[in-house]
């Protein structure tokens, strides 16, 4: 199990998760829906170049919606064009970028050079 933290508060921003694999692929239907989620909850897949780590949608239980609205538009969920979306919610820092709109991906963007899996060394920080 893993706990990935803010590399900047150290506060945890995800929930334990295990390495795991897609559960499907990055295509989609061409309705209008939201698809199943990528990843199935509880596991992360470390993307093509390292730079992001592909979780659940719902497996970010410390981040928060980013403060400026067009960060965050979508239609039925979020869209994440525009950048990062979600911050930490201990220290606001850009952590990563959640998709889950009817035209996009449905899925969470963890942004590798943000979070630590590093054990927290000062326990009482
Ligand atoms: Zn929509
Ligand atoms: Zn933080």
């Amino acid at each position: 199990m893993t706990v990935f933290r803010c590399a900047n508060c150290q506060k945890p921003v995800t929930s334990e998760v295990v390495p795991g694999e897609p559960l499907r692929g990055p295509e989609r239907p061409p309705s209008h829906e939201v698809v199943p989620p990528r990843m199935a909850p509880g596991t992360f897949k470390i993307n093509f170049d390292s730079s992001l780590l592909i979780l659940h949608p719902d497996d970010l239980p410390g981040t928060a919606l980013h403060p400026d609205a067009r960060r965050i538009s979508g239609c039925c969920g979020l869209a994440g064009q525009d950048g990062p979306n979600l911050v930490c919610v201990g220290c606001g820092v850009e952590v990563a970028t959640k998709e889950s709109d009817c035209w996009t991906d449905n899925l969470a963007a963890l942004i590798a050079a943000a979070v630590t899996d590093e054990p927290k060394t000062d326990p009482g920080n």
